[in-house]
This record gives C-alpha cells, structure tokens and sequence, in this order.
C-alpha cells in the first residue's frame, strides 16, 4: 500500500544494467555503514540518517529497499519534492540551514521526523508558529550548536543554548525538544578526541543543569568523522557519501 507512491518513480526508470550496479552500490554501502556502527562499542544503538541532498528520488528508493527509512535533506524545495513521491513511512530530517520564510513549507511535510537545525530563540518561535494548524502531534527539534566557533556555521553559541533549550520547553508547545546537533569543524585528526564533539555532550550537561528532566539525542558525525562521534556519545549520524557516493562540487549544484 505504501509503496504506491513510488511506482511511478520505478515505472519511469529503465532497468538497465546500470541500475542494477547502482542499487548493488548503494546496498553494499549501507550495510557497510551499518556494520561498522554496529562494531563501535556504544551503549546505545545510533540512528543512522542517510543524508541524500542532490541524489535523485531513485537513489533513495533504492536505500528504501535495503530497509533505511531515517533520511536527511538540505534544502526545503528538495524535501518537498522527494517527500511528495517517495514512500509515507520514510522518516525526514531536516538538517539544512532553516529560512524562517521557510518555515511553514517544511512544517507542512507530514512525515517529518525532526528538524535538527533550530539555530536561534527566534527561529524556534518562528516554526512553533508554523507548526500551528498544520500538524497534529508537536514536532520534534533539535537545536544546533557551532561548536566550533567558525563563523560560517550556524548554530546557537555553547553558552547560549541552555537558555534557547528552556525557552523551547517552555513557550515553544508545538516544538518537541529533542537534542542537540552539530557539524564539527572539517579536518579534525579523527584519532584524536574531537574537541567539537566533546562540546555538544558538554551542552548537553549544562542544558540538563536547567532542565534536569530532558533526554536529549546528540546529533553528531558525518561520513568523515561518524565513528569517532559514535565513540563521543552521538546517538544519530548523518552519513551521505560514503553511503550515495560523491557530490557534485557546490558550483554546479542547483542552488
Ligand atoms: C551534507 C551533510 C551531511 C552528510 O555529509 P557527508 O560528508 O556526505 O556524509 C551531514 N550533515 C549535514 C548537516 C550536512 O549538510
């Protein structure tokens, strides 16, 4: 039955032999990826999101197939797009930087898991506003953090985000405060501790200082650095090449 949505995305591809090597490729990927998850000995089992930004709807549904179900997209049209012909059980995340005129267009996808990039007091105002008279259940957040200090990441500074955290707890009641995510700095030495790393599970501290209740998930590791972050305590890695292989170089992305 769910699968109904995406027969037309399957109808409109040849199978080739290409298609064929491709689907293989992003099989043996995944498990790949998954076996080596399961091999750092962390205490809890990471999420693993599949991150698809600029990969068509086929590739995914061919992760879909291997059983993934937990996706991250970049860019709110992309994810509107996909969401609306890929199968409804597919579970989003939304983990690019988030317009607050944007807002709405990504409260509305109703399979929306979480939006990981809440990156200020205001934007959380913003989409518990949007979320509104759209949705049903509140919607489950996760608030960035540059742990990094670098000024083209977005995010809320360490010691700021105990405060957007309580605030989200306390004025935000369609917002589902859910954990913290971050992108560590690009280039670290992945056999040393990651300083960035160590930050976010240091936010995580001092945001259950005022809100002692609150389980948080730590969002943290990418294709680059994802088992050093499962050893830093992630609990959902973000992982797009070494499962979709490489992207295009920004310039030639469609925006
Ligand atoms: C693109 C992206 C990823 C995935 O990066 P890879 O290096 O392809 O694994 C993860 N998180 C965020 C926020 C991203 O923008």
């Amino acid at each position: 039955m769910l699968l109904r949505r995406s027969f037309p995305i399957l109808s409109r591809f040849k199978h080739t032999m290409t298609s064929t090597s491709r689907q293989a490729e992003i099989t043996d990927n995944l498990n790949a990826v998954r076996e080596a998850i399961k091999q750092v000995n962390c205490p809890q089992q990471a999420r693993l999101v599949a991150v698809s930004k600029y990969k068509p709807a086929q590739d995914l549904l061919y992760a879909y197939e291997a059983g993934q179900r937990h996706f991250g997209e970049n860019y709110v049209q992309e994810l509107v797009e996909k969401s609306g012909e890929l199968p409804r059980d597919i579970q989003w995340h939304f983990i690019g930087h988030l317009q607050s005129n944007k807002c709405k267009a990504v409260a509305a996808i109703p399979n929306l898991y979480v939006v990981e990039t809440v990156d200020s007091q205001k934007k959380a105002d913003t989409l518990n506003k949007a979320c509104a008279g759209l949705r049903s259940d509140p919607l489950r957040v996760f608030v960035q953090v540059n742990t990094s200090g670098e000024d083209v990441k977005s995010g809320v500074s360490p010691a700021d985000c105990p405060n957007v955290c309580k605030h989200i707890v306390e004025n935000c009641p369609q917002l589902i405060l859910s954990g913290l995510m971050t992108i560590g700095m690009f280039g670290r030495d992945p056999s040393e501790e990651n300083p960035d790393f160590q930050c976010l599970v240091e936010c995580r501290k001092q945001v259950n200082q005022v809100l002692p209740d609150q389980s948080l998930e730590l969002s943290m590791g990418m294709s680059e650095d994802y088992l050093q972050a499962l050893k830093a305590g992630s609990t959902n890695v973000r992982v797009g090449r070494t499962i979709f292989g490489a992207r295009p170089p920004k310039e030639e992305m469609k925006k």
